[in-house]
């Protein structure tokens, strides 16, 4: 007879979601367990090989600024390292590292298996067992019962996946892995609403097979920025390996457009909702056939194997197809194939049945984050999987949850753009959603958010206390250069003539000559004899925090304004049908999503203006009373 057995949390699945979650339990001191299917999955990546790469690449400085793994694990195992953007504002810098997918597993593997308070356990979870609307634990394949106090939701791509390529259609999940079957339906039976995704992944092919000589090469940055803020940057400078640029032409398009009635997407086999952002090859070609060529990265999958990813090739045409496609390819004519290309659909859930903090409105005590909860990408699960970690632990030391909004990170803006839209798709993050983005910057991700991963405990005292000496540092340089008044000399009459600056008049202070959009606090090092020896990364929030000031403080003003309205709280036994001028529409979905204030509730589609104005007179009406 199986014994029963005692955990503080459960965590279903290892992927980037549940690797986060899990660390975040055990290292607030909570005897943790985390399942996984297959150990082969623990932090995998079955699709590109890199982690970051616009607002991705906020993500994972927000994560990692809150105690998050993702950072320091691509930190120790990327082969390649770029800043995206960076002839742009710093609002859309975003770094970018292609990772050693199998050393990047073994590396986060490596840190599960040696954090105490964590049990890493394979095993499928079949069942939740909840009463009352209490979650209380798990149960496996086997029998087994996980007792808990809390569990988080982290199965991914895998809840009744299937994978399809032209005729081929097998109920796996990525890779070839097991799929997860009964929790879909345990899921349905608690009344929970799922929704059927789909993504799709490109072909890999065989890079000795390949003639690069005809490619572009893509090369890496010298010198390496870390995505750690606890990363020295000294400790990463090391040789990189490239990526390639490839095309597709006309004949691939023809190719694929002679090949559309095989293919499951357009001939209705494949169910699932795909990313329009993320988009299959088949598709590009039949929405933008105005093109005559679409780029192809080839990215390196790893030191250890020849294996290349096709980076904007994702597909599910047949095999044949893929093969003709990719040889009609310059430089690709004797490519060899090493895996198929492949749609994979899978079940997940409408995350607008979650609170702000990550747990069920009505099963108490269940967390979910990742895939599962509609979004897509590696960096968005780890995001989720970190908050939910932190507050299924909160809740079980009683204490207040960990809520990021939209003006505190893109963690937020994730997060409150999944609980409170109807995605009809999978969720990607895009610099473009985060309205506050000037102020969520990747360089200051530490600044906006370790006092927050310090409060919650994932972030240690010495870590928190360079952080304030970091922000000291900044205000004081700032302060120096306001107060550092030069004449006009010869060296300055020199500098502002090669940079065509407008010559002095009179004195000026260094800090009106780094807002000068032709100068920077580097350029007029020549011009600060008194300069003290700065890090890089403090010498960027300088330039940065003068140069952008007034942009800076218009939108610091636009967020006064929004924390107003997240601060009208709505009671979360509020009952609308009392509110009389409210629309029928707004009404139903009031009453759905249930928002915790006045500024969610004016991001529901279909509630209005006129209908907030309503409620917000309503509720002080009735605050008064
Ligand atoms: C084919 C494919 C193509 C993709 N293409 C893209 C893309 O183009 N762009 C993009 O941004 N993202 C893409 N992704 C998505 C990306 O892989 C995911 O966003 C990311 O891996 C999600 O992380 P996660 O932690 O939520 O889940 P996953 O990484 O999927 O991990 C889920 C984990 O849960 C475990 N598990 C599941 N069910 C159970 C159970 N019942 N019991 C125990 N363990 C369980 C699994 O073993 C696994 O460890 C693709 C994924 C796939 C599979």
């Amino acid at each position: 007879m199986q014994k029963d057995k005692y955990f503080d949390l459960v965590i279903i699945g290892a992927g980037h979601a549940g690797c986060e979650a899990a660390l975040a339990g055990a290292r607030l001191g909570l005897e943790t367990i985390l399942f996984t299917i297959s150990m082969e999955s623990v932090a995998m990546m079955p699709c590109n090989p890199n982690i970051g790469g616009t607002s991705k690449g906020h993500l994972v400085r927000e994560l990692d600024a809150l105690g998050g793994q993702m950072g320091k694990n691509i930190d120790k195992t990327f082969i390649q390292s770029k800043m995206l953007n960076s002839s742009k504002g710093p609002a859309v810098h975003s770094l970018r590292a292609q990772a050693d997918k199998q050393a990047y597993t073994n590396e986060m593997r490596k840190t599960l298996e040696n954090q105490d308070n964590l049990t890493l356990r394979q095993a499928e979870v079949t069942e939740l067992i909840v009463n009352e609307g209490i979650l209380t634990g798990v149960k496996t394949v086997s029998g087994a019962v996980y007792h808990c106090k809390a569990a988080v939701l982290c199965t991914g791509t895998y809840l009744k996946a299937r994978c399809i390529y032209g005729d081929v259609s097998q109920y796996t999940g990525p890779n070839g892995l097991q799929a997860a079957g009964p929790l879909s339906d345990c899921l349905r039976n608690l009344g929970v609403r799922l929704l059927r995704f789909k993504t799709g992944t490109p072909a890999r092919i065989d890079g000795s097979t390949i003639d690069y000589s005809v490619l572009e090469e893509q090369i890496g940055d010298d010198p390496i920025v870390p995505f750690s803020f606890s990363t020295d940057p000294d400790d990463i400078q090391k040789e990189q390996v490239s990526c390639w640029l490839a095309y597709t032409n006309t004949h691939t398009h023809e190719i694929i457009r002679n090949n559309l009635d095989r293919s499951p997407l357009f001939s209705g086999t494949i169910e699932g909702t795909g990313p329009r952002y993320c988009p299959s090859i088949e598709d590009k070609v039949v929405r933008f056939s105005e093109k005559e060529r679409h780029q192809i990265f080839l990215e390196p999958e790893g030191l250890y194997t020849n294996e290349i990813y096709m980076g904007g090739m994702s597909s599910s045409l047949p095999e044949d197809v893929q093969e003709d496609m990719i040889h009609s390819m310059v430089g690709l004519e004797n490519a060899k194939i090493v895996k198929n290309a492949y749609a994979i659909e899978y079940d997940c859930i409408d995350a607008r049945q979650l609170n702000p903090d990550l747990e069920f409105k009505n099963i108490s005590g269940l967390y979910s984050a990742g895939q599962m909860n509609g979004s897509s990408g590696y960096e968005e699960a780890a995001a989720q999987g970190l908050i939910a970690g932190i507050n299924a632990s909160m809740k079980i030391l009683g204490k207040d949850p960990l809520i990021l909004d939209r003006s505190d990170a893109y963690i937020g803006v994730l997060i409150d753009d999944l609980v409170t839209k109807e995605n009809k798709e999978p969720y990607r993050m895009m610099t473009s959603r985060a309205e506050y983005r000037l102020l969520l910057r990747q360089d200051n991700a530490d600044l906006r958010l370790r006092g927050k991963g310090h409060e919650t405990g994932l972030v240690d005292d010495t870590v928190y206390e360079k952080l304030l000496e970091k922000e000291q540092t900044i205000i004081d340089e700032i302060e120096r250069l306001e107060q550092t008044h030069i004449g006009n000399s010869e060296t300055v009459q020199d500098l502002l003539s090669r940079y065509e600056s407008t010559p002095l008049k009179s004195g000026i202070s260094l800090a009106e000559l780094v807002r000068r959009p032709e100068l920077s606090y580097s350029i007029i090092a020549p011009l600060d004899y008194d300069r003290p020896a700065l890090a890089a990364d403090i010498q960027e929030q300088v330039n940065i925090n003068l140069k952008y000031e007034g942009y800076i403080e218009r939108q610091k003003r636009q967020v006064e304004q929004f924390k107003k309205m997240e601060k009208k709280t709505i009671p979360a036994d509020m009952d609308y049908d009392q509110v009389q001028s409210l629309r029928l529409e707004a009404r139903q979905k009031l009453k759905a999503i249930r928002p915790v204030s006045i500024g969610q509730a004016s991001r529901i589609s279909g509630v209005s203006p006129a209908d907030v104005s309503v409620l917000t007179i309503w509720l002080e009406k009735h605050r008064k009373e």
